[in-house]
């Protein structure tokens, strides 16, 4: 059989070998046993259905969420000479009658369908008078209430098997954490299935993470030597994404906004200009960037923290899918930190999910203060072993010089709880630095013990100190307080003298621009 998934695969396709674990499941789905697939998109997850389906007596049934990637997938096989065919919401009466019909005649291979329509009783009754020679169903995370692609009805696919228990099925996702794959297996009853899952390294994209201190102009530093190269910068907020787009424009780049905001006419134009023009830069929030599939983008930058290191992997892996070097830049400060745990903490959703939330923010926050090599990071929290540092990130370029930074991290906490554990980050490091100031004498926070004892350190050093030990968990954004930060449980061995921290010098920002200016 193998020999005649090769022929489709040359014959169809047009490629002559199957690449990672493609040939594995092909047969794996073909002698009728179910899947688990977990590859990094781009990995060429679409065959391992598509030739299945062609081998096998009947049609493929591929539920999947993105209508506008369903067409393009049509298209695609068609011109292949792939019977294939969609069933969603854009289909008049006529055209739905006539897919409906080609089902029933056995007359398509493949067909493509949202899962609101696939769980109609008439769509069900459809295929009970079919043959099917197999269920997809791709981004099998939609079932995860966890993340934020959720799709309640993908909870109901589990019909597909109490239905139809004999049909080969396959899910597939490129989301890699642990706990979403363990929600896959539980909802789709895929506790049998196979798993193939992949490597989720991307060796061809640098990681870079630097402290901010004036985001814009660290941007243009990192953009200037780029000039010409396709990318997205992703900002959390709509305005900050207008700002962003009107600043690069300023500067002769030619950049496009993408939110949610923009009327649906605009955001469509915005993202064909990307895919189509050479050197755009998308300024955009998340709602970009899902299904999007331009090979040569050459850079993501983030000017705002991404909510987790899964949404951060999915965010930057939309650079050099073509497998050139490409780059990944993220740029985060201290008010970023407090502005995201105010979002968790101010959001609508329940307290088993922000606590969820929070540790999925930890989680990243410790990744963008590690010391370690980038990618040994990111890809042991995906439970995968990278066994060497990486050679590709900087950390590992450019190793950071680290410091005992138990006395620093102890006056920085001592000052918090002589303040009242109300204070921001600035006012906190004025008092440590001694200024001079009115609202500090308003306070009387300038006879405080802690009221200038830390003049040895400047002000860019003190804000990595406050920024890496809130990292760390040895202080926490007090909501009440407008953002204030406030001691924690933990600190108290640190002021106690009973745990040492140790603390990452904030590069010299000469050097680190050189180093953003480097390609
Ligand atoms: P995914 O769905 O995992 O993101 P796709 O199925 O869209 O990935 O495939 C990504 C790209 O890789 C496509 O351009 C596809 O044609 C190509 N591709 C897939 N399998 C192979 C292969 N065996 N050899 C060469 N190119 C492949
Ligand atoms: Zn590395």
């Amino acid at each position: 059989m193998s020999d005649s998934a090769h022929d489709l695969l040359k014959r169809v396709f047009g490629y002559d070998q199957f690449r990672g674990p493609q040939q594995a499941i092909v047969e794996h789905l073909v002698s009728g046993g179910d899947c688990l697939v977990l590859m990094p998109t781009g990995g060429g997850k679409s065959l391992c259905y598509q030739i299945p389906s062609l081998l096998r007596p009947g049609t493929g049934i591929v539920v999947s969420p993105l209508i506008a990637l369903m067409q393009d997938q049509v298209d695609a096989l068609r011109q292949a000479g792939v019977r294939a065919a969609c069933l969603n919401s854009t289909l008049d009466f006529a055209e739905s009658a006539q897919v409906e019909r080609d089902l029933l005649a056995g007359d398509i291979d493949l067909l493509y369908v949202a899962p609101e329509r696939l769980l109609t009783a008439r769509f069900l009754d459809l295929l009970d008078r079919s043959r099917i020679a197999l269920f997809a169903i791709d981004e099998a995370h939609c079932v995860s209430q966890w993340g934020h692609d959720f799709r309640p009805e993908y909870r109901q696919l589990d019909v597909l098997h109490a239905r139809w228990p004999q049909v080969p099925r396959i899910a597939l996702t490129a989301t890699a954490d642990a706990p979403t794959r363990r929600e896959i297996v539980e909802r789709l009853g895929l506790s049998d299935a196979r798993q193939f899952v992949s490597s989720f390294d991307r060796p061809n994209i640098r990681y870079r993470i630097v402290a901010k201190h004036g985001g814009p102009k660290q941007l243009l530093d990192f953009l200037e030597p780029r000039k010409g190269d396709a990318g997205i910068v992703y900002c959390l907020s709509r305005r900050k994404v207008e700002e962003t787009a009107a600043l690069l424009a300023e500067h002769g780049f030619t950049a496009l906004p993408y939110h949610a905001g923009l009327d649906s006419a605009t955001r469509t134009a915005n993202q064909r200009r990307f895919l189509r023009d050479e050197g755009v830069i998308m300024t955009a929030t998340i709602a970009f960037g899902m299904g999007i599939d331009k090979p040569d983008v050459r850079f993501v930058a983030h000017m705002d923290l991404p909510k987790s290191l899964e949404g951060y992997y999915q965010e930057t892996g939309r650079a050099g899918r073509d497998g050139d070097p490409a780059e990944a830049w993220l740029c985060y400060g201290m008010a970023d930190v407090v502005m995201l745990k105010q979002m968790i903490q101010n959001g609508e959703a329940g307290e088993e999910r922000k606590r969820l939330e929070g540790r999925k923010l930890d989680a990243l926050l410790g990744y963008c203060e590690s010391v370690r090599c980038r990618r040994q990071t990111l890809l042991a929290s995906f439970g995968e072993t990278y066994p060497q540092p990486c050679g590709n990130c900087d950390n590992c370029l450019d190793p950071p010089q680290t410091f005992d930074g138990t006395e620093a991290a102890q006056k920085a906490l001592s000052c918090v709880y002589r303040t009242g554990q109300r204070f921001g980050v600035m006012y906190l490091i004025d008092v440590l630095r001694g200024k001079d100031d009115a609202r500090i004498r308003q306070f009387n926070h300038h006879v405080l013990p802690t009221f200038g004892i830390g003049a040895d350190l400047d002000q860019n050093a003190w804000r990595g100190v406050f920024r890496q030990i809130t990292a760390m968990g040895l202080l926490e954004v007090d909501n009440e307080a407008y953002g204030g930060l406030r001691l924690t449980p933990a600190s108290r061995a640190v002021l106690r003298g009973e745990q040492r921290v140790q603390l990452r010098h904030e590069p010299d920002r000469k050097r680190e621009r050189e180093r953003t200016r480097a390609r």
